[in-house]
């Protein structure tokens, strides 16, 4: 069956609510991508930098990982078969758990699906009941907070990195509760600044909580090498359960989690729906992530390529005179402000500029700081970024977000 049918009056909702979303400005309009990830990509027939993967080290198309992903495919097939814990679970599955266990320096680990299923996994397994506390940081991922939202445990949100708000709220709470998780992004995903770990760490320790932090945008980006934020703060062994994701700097998909006790990690293989109930990732992925992995044990020359390339393109943009808020990270917020404005500035850029850079706005951010966030790549040139650069100066000064020089 093809072509548009006509709704029938049960689902009448269903264009009143995209029309809604419409007018709010919050439908999306999703690019196709023509080609493979880099720093220059085909959307819509057009060659376009692409300023908002969050391919960090270039890895999604690196030879070495497709010549695994390859290998594998001849070796096991495509496909897992079933769930891990029936017939699904491979021999490189293992390897993987060990190689990422090896370095992360953690006892071991676990691998999901997807940065998303692992955080599901682990709040999962650890929160079961009301009598169990859950201490969140307000603007963590929203995987952590549907992870959150599976669970029956009591939930206390604390003020974005505001550790003194995360403290009066153990001091009040924290001896009414069982188990008590507190839960953090590692580096937060919309203006790329990175938890508090030293003093979170001292909390957990002091209230007996377990610490629990998702290091999405902080492996293969934070720590020599790339190993983290617990590297990134010398707090090796210190966080109990850290989690992540293969999607972003590891170049492939899938998840995990990594813990110095090796026997909570047995207990979330045991306890973790996702892990339970949905089938494992494929050979191909496996195979390309362990040699990601092995990648970066072997050398930095990429982390330090992306940390080059983030400095480079932000103390130039700022010099412009934007402001890239809070950042610490390559994740680069440039703040326009207005939402119409941001959604602009992101079509120009396309259009007029031949540069992919998505707008993000309200209710992803708080009303009145949308910007484009632009996404580092260990990938882009010199060339490349002051293609964009030149791009970002001429829009800038063509919508009057910056002043032009007299
Ligand atoms: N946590 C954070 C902080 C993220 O930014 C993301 C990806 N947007 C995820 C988890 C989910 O990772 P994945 O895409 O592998 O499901």
């Amino acid at each position: 069956m093809s072509g548009l049918r006509q709704l029938p009056s049960k689902l009448s909702f269903v264009p009143e609510v995209l029309r809604e979303l419409k007018e709010a400005g919050l439908y999306k309009y999703i690019r196709t991508l023509e080609s493979p990830q880099g720093a220059w990509l085909y959307i819509e027939g057009k060659r376009v930098l692409n300023m908002c993967s969050n391919n960090y080290l270039g890895l999604a198309n690196h030879p070495k990982l497709r010549e695994a992903a390859i290998k594998a495919i001849e070796e096991y097939g495509v496909g897992p078969g079933a769930v891990r814990t029936i017939a699904g679970t491979m021999k490189l599955h293992i390897e993987l758990e060990k190689k990422i266990a090896e370095f992360k320096d953690a006892s071991d680990a676990i691998t999901l699906q997807s940065g998303y299923n692992a955080n599901i996994n682990v709040i999962g397994a650890i929160l079961e009941s009301p009598e169990d506390a859950v201490y969140s940081d307000r603007l963590n991922h929203a995987s952590i907070i549907d992870g959150i939202r599976l669970t029956k445990a009591t939930k206390y949100i604390y003020e974005h990195l505001d550790t003194k708000h995360l403290e009066k709220l153990l001091k009040e709470t924290a001896h009414k509760h069982r188990r008590k998780l507190i839960v953090t992004d590692g580096v937060f995903s919309m203006d790329g600044d990175i938890a508090p770990l030293p003093e979170l760490v001292e909390l957990a320790e002091k209230y007996e909580a377990i610490l629990m932090v998702d290091d999405a945008h902080g492996e293969g980006v934070l720590g020599p090498h790339g190993k983290g934020i617990a590297h990134h703060f010398g707090l090796e062994g210190k966080v109990d359960i850290e989690v992540g994701t293969f999607s972003k700097a590891f170049g492939v998909v899938g998840g995990y989690a990594a813990s110095p006790y090796a026997e909570l990690i047995e207990f979330i293989r045991q306890k973790g729906r996702p892990f339970t109930f949905s089938s494992a990732v494929t050979p191909p992925d496996v195979a390309a992530t362990i040699a990601a992995v092995e990648l970066l044990q072997e050398s930095d020359e990429l982390v330090k390529k992306l940390w080059d390339n983030t400095r480079y393109f932000q103390e130039a943009i700022k010099e412009m005179g934007y402001d890239i808020g809070k950042t610490q990270t390559p994740i680069t917020p440039v703040m326009i402000g207005d939402e119409t404005k941001a959604h602009e500035m992101s079509r120009l850029l396309f259009e007029e500029e031949n540069i992919f850079a998505q707008a993000i706005a309200y209710p992803l951010v708080p009303k009145g700081t949308a910007r484009i966030r632009v996404m580092i790549s260990a990938v882009h040139t010199r060339e490349d970024l002051d293609y964009a650069l030149e791009a970002f100066e001429r829009l800038g000064k063509k919508l009057g977000i910056l002043k032009k020089k007299i």
